[in-house]
């Protein structure tokens, strides 16, 4: 995996002594200490059989995003195929970046918090004028989670009555854990998690590579369960240190997420949801004491390939 386009032709000193360039190709990859954007990556990768899945962060945030900073939404392709993970605050206006929104096949939702769902609105309204002038036009599946449709209807008719209920100007289903969808080459699968509703981990596969998103979850075992052997692990890590008491907190601290990528033997660990006002380098560090593979902040508006 690494950022699509390197802006520094030279490694900086945490590069070049980095244990990746013994059995490198010197394909650049980001600096892991974050002081640059070289990068390294093996001369046999996916990027280079041209099977690689993208990973464009649209949005790294939480709840109480930052300025500049979109909530949760991540846009996933392989070939032409175009997958949105969550779509939170300031997510449809990020996404029309990367993709003509026409081109997006499928949105997923993780669970039904604001900082998760909430620009599904505009996405929907954008669909609703295409079908205005051409009722041909295929309409993006939505897949929830269970319970997300009644969600997203009450809330829309009770803000929008005039235009019905959200859900159907989509292909809406609910997902369960038995769900297995296969969009092109991809398959896809959930796993529930813990958090303070309903909220599941998605797992996409392409024929060569595999991406877990954890969505907004506490410490459990089934995360790294359903998480083995990925080649990158999306993880939230909102918070930073210790939580006293997991049982009575339904968020991951960047420790933890180390722990998980660590127990499920992942080859790449990226933190995202971070608390805005918490420092993204503190967080590698402390995933870093955890997990001993590659660990690198999600940032916003990078493609990364995996
Ligand atoms: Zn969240
Ligand atoms: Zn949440």
């Amino acid at each position: 995996m690494g950022i699509k386009e390197a802006d520094s032709t030279q490694p900086c000193a945490h590069t070049a002594q980095s244990p990746a360039l013994a059995g490198a190709t010197a394909y650049p990859t980001r600096c892991s200490s974050h002081c640059c954007n070289f990068r390294l990556v093996n001369s046999d990768t996916n990027e280079k059989r041209g099977d690689e899945l993208k990973l464009t962060i649209l949005g790294n945030g939480a709840v109480r995003n930052g300025p500049n900073q979109a909530g949760s939404g991540y846009l996933i392709q392989h070939g032409n195929t175009a997958v949105l993970l969550d779509c939170g605050t300031g997510v449809f206006a990020r996404l029309q970046e990367f993709l003509e929104p026409k081109n997006l096949q499928m949105a997923i939702l993780s669970h039904t918090h604001w900082d998760h769902c909430c620009d599904l609105m505009p996405l929907r309204y954008l669909f609703c004028s295409r079908a205005a002038t051409d009722p041909q036009a295929s309409r993006p599946y939505l897949w929830l989670p269970p319970g997300g449709k009644a969600q997203l209807d009450t809330l829309s008719v009770l803000l929008q009555p005039h235009d019905g209920p959200m859900t159907k100007d989509f292909r809406s289903r609910e997902y369960t854990p038995d769900t297995r969808i296969k969009l092109g080459d991809l398959a896809i699968s959930f796993a529930p998690m813990t958090h303070y509703v309903v909220s599941y981990a998605v797992r996409v596969e392409s024929p060569s590579c595999s991406l877990v998103f954890s969505g907004d979850t506490g410490p459990n075992a089934a995360l790294p369960k359903f998480a083995t052997g990925a080649d990158l692990l999306l993880c939230e890590a909102s918070c930073q240190g210790y939580i006293k008491d997991p049982r009575t907190w339904g968020h991951l601290t960047a420790v933890e997420a180390g722990i998980a990528a660590r127990t499920a033997k992942v080859k790449r660990l990226l933190l995202t949801h971070l608390r805005h006002s918490l420092d993204p380098e503190v967080s590698i560090k402390q995933a870093q004491k955890e997990f001993p593979g590659p660990v690198e902040w999600a940032r916003e508006k990078v493609v990364y390939t995996v």
